[in-house]
């Protein structure tokens, strides 16, 4: 634990550029109190941390632990972890790398592989167990204290900014931690995000459930996606030889289908090809995990003294499987925009601001291609482009790069783009 030293009050320049906040005479311990030490947390944690900032970041949650969430993280999102230095961790822990995919629309099948990026071809899908664990450490190894089963009950104010958190190891006394900035990284339900009000400026109520379980003895050559009208499906290998297999449904299904969770996944993955009948003559391993808290939610991500990242300001439907990557994204251009603002080369509510609207610009397309895949129809459309697609491998694989982040999707699905691909015949079949 650092001792706070008693200063004059104001600001005082310290070596490396930062300016430590001095408050009632006490240097403020931390420059960043981030709550919430997962995918986005962590991260944003060990990038701050590795840029010589003092970072607190606290979970209630202990290390490792599982999080109800499927777990394919995204060819730009493992770039990112392997830039930072970690894919290797989850290689070694036996995170088997996923190259090819198929993409089963019914009638169509495209087959094809993810495209690169950033140096790396594959996507992986590492236990969140395993990937939350990886973060942790990393954040920890660059100096940033972690602080787990720490859980923060309310925000402290002063002069109108937010000054820190309280709240309390287990069922320990109160703690009061202060800093320049806290970050809410606190998930979808983010307390931060309610106790600063964060304005929802763009807000979809909820579309689908989502089932996934764990099964052994199910081979898979590559990821497999379903598109089903009332059901979208994935597999992937993951760790220990297993396979995840993920169901996302109408929400409206969801009363019906508690009776029956598990017969009801298995029935979903029957009117997937053969997948279903793969996985009733595999062993499942796990118990299946069921949510229908998915909310579509874009907020606003900075005020004074606060910061949001992932999910807590950008959270959206799992179909996609965006939330991860979004996670790691908005965690490093948040690093760039506090280190930026508390070494003063830019006031900091500029760098955040800046931040918000780079984050807006990025994760809007996706967000609106994540509502459209969560209505889970079949419209005429894109099964003309999907038509198109199967005799075209390039465009083909633009169209895996649309959906997994490697293509803006708002580059991809656009007139534009799939009109030249479905032709006169099939514009006058669609609007016929
Ligand atoms: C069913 C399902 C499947 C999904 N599948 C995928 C997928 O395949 N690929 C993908 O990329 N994304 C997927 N997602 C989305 C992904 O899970 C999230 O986008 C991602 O976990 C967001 O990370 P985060 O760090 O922002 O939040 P979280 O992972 O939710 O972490 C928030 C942390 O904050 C802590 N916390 C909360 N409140 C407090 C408090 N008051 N005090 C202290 N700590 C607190 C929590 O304990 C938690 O550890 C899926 C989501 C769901 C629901």
């Amino acid at each position: 634990m650092r001792r706070c030293r008693p200063l004059p009050y104001g600001t005082v320049r310290i070596p490396y550029g930062y300016v430590w906040w001095v408050s009632e005479g006490v240097v403020v311990p931390y420059d960043v109190i981030v709550v919430g030490a997962r995918v986005a947390g962590s991260t944003t944690a060990m990038l701050l941390a590795r840029a010589g900032l003092r970072v607190l970041a606290v979970d209630r949650a202990a290390f490792p632990s599982d999080t109800v969430s499927s777990h394919q993280v995204q060819v730009p999102a493992v770039a990112r972890l392997a830039r930072w230095g970690l894919l290797g961790r989850l290689r070694s822990a036996g995170t088997p790398p996923t190259r090819a995919v198929r993409f089963d629309a019914g009638r169509i099948v495209l087959a094809g592989a993810f495209p690169a990026s950033g140096g790396v071809d594959a996507m992986f899908s590492p236990r969140r167990t395993l990937l939350d664990t990886v973060l942790a450490d990393a954040a920890r190894s660059a100096g940033a204290e972690i602080r787990e089963r720490f859980r923060v009950e309310r925000l402290v104010w002063r002069d109108g900014r937010v000054a820190g958190v309280r709240g309390r190891c287990g069922r320990g006394p109160e703690v009061t931690e202060t800093s320049q900035l806290v970050v809410g990284a606190d998930g979808k339900r983010s307390l931060v995000a309610a106790a600063v009000g964060a304005v929802a400026y763009r807000e979809q109520s909820v579309r689908t459930f989502a089932s996934y379980g764990y099964w052994s003895g199910v081979p898979l050559d590559g990821g497999e996606l379903y598109h089903r009208p009332g059901c979208a499906a994935a597999a992937f290998p993951t760790n220990d030889d297993l396979t995840m297999v993920y169901v996302a449904s109408p929400l409206s299904e969801f009363a019906a289908a508690r009776r029956d969770l598990d017969g009801h996944h298995l029935r979903q993955l029957d009117g997937c090809g053969d997948l279903g009948a793969r996985v009733r003559a595999g062993v499942r391993a796990e118990r299946l995990r069921t949510t229908p808290d998915q909310p579509n939610v874009l907020r606003t991500s900075f005020g004074p003294g606060w910061a949001l990242v992932g999910d807590a300001g950008a959270v959206m439907d799992s179909v996609s499987a965006q939330g991860i990557a979004h996670a790691l994204a908005d965690a490093e251009s948040l690093a760039h925009a506090v280190v930026a603002g508390l070494s003063g080369s830019l006031p900091l509510a500029a760098a955040l601001a800046e931040r918000h609207r780079l984050r807006d610009r990025t994760v809007r397309p996706m967000f609106d291609l994540t509502l459209r895949l969560a209505e889970l129809r079949s419209r005429r459309v894109d099964h003309l482009m999907f038509a198109a697609l199967a005799d075209r491998p390039a465009d083909a694989e633009r169209f895996f790069g649309a959906l997994s982040g490697t293509v803006p999707a708002d580059r991809f699905f656009t007139p534009r783009t799939v009109l030249p691909l479905i032709g006169a015949a099939g514009w006058r079949r669609l609007i016929g």
